[in-house]
């Protein structure tokens, strides 16, 4: 193993392109442990359709892919395309997705989403992020995931909370808000790499970098971290 950390001071600076190099270097270094460890995991989610995929990601805010699953098969064998969508009535679509959360908003976001598809895109999807924003119920992030997920394309990166706290943790960003975080991240990261960027730093949070007790003991990229190597400067006696 080698202690790479030393070269991750908090003094890197992602204007200088020199810096640059070293953290895009030390990201692909992580990446190829973290490809490893973390299988990219089968998609789960319950959708046939791109429309279907967008009512999903707009479902999932606040909730858990299993709820989101079990009321999309009936959700789905009502109405599966936009028109449907658009034309049925509000109380029952509320009723059908209830168990997913904030579902008056979201079956609100849900219809006006089915309506702008339909009257300003003529039922074809725009693919870039600052049109996919204008859809309600679609933020940044969910944006990301959608364009990621619908069209493998990649414009920025999505930062949920685990991205952003394996990324602190790391050393590849000290950025204390998702934006900032994702500005660095795309900075240091090529575009055919930004997908896989996500998927792997949230499996790694969800799975081994637990906010409050995170494994660093059986981690695999505790040689290359940050935390893990402030974590065991204080336990060297002075
Ligand atoms: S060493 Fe610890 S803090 Fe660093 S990524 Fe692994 S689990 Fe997270």
């Amino acid at each position: 193993m080698y202690d790479r950390t030393n070269s991750l001071k908090p003094s890197l600076n992602l204007e200088n392109p020199q810096d640059r190099e070293v953290m895009a270097s030390h990201l692909l270094d992580l990446l190829d442990i973290l490809e490893v460890e973390h299988q990219k995991p089968d998609d789960t989610l319950v959708y046939s359709t791109t429309y279907q995929l967008l009512m999903v990601t707009i479902l999932l805010t606040q909730s858990s892919e299993d709820v989101v699953n079990v009321v999309a098969r009936e959700l789905f064998s009502l109405y599966p395309t936009p028109e449907l969508m658009v034309a049925a009535p509000r109380r029952e679509l509320e009723r059908l997705i209830q168990s997913c959360g904030f579902y008056r908003q979201k079956a609100k976001y849900m219809q006006e989403s089915s309506k702008i598809l339909l009257e300003k895109y003529d039922g074809i999807f725009p693919q870039t992020l600052i049109e996919l924003t204008q859809f309600p119920g679609i933020a940044r992030k969910t944006a990301n995931q959608f364009l990621a997920q619908a069209f493998n394309i990649a414009e920025g990166i999505v930062v949920d909370t685990h991205v952003h706290r394996v990324s602190n943790r790391l050393g590849i960003s000290e950025g204390k808000s998702a934006s900032k975080v994702e500005h660095d991240l795309v900075r240091i990261t090529e575009s055919k790499h930004r997908i896989l960027v996500s998927e792997l730093f949230m499996a790694h949070g969800q799975k081994v970098c637990y906010i409050h007790e995170p494994m660093c003991g059986n981690c695999a990229v505790s040689h290359l971290c940050r935390y893990a190597a402030a974590e065991r400067d204080k336990s060297v006696p002075t």
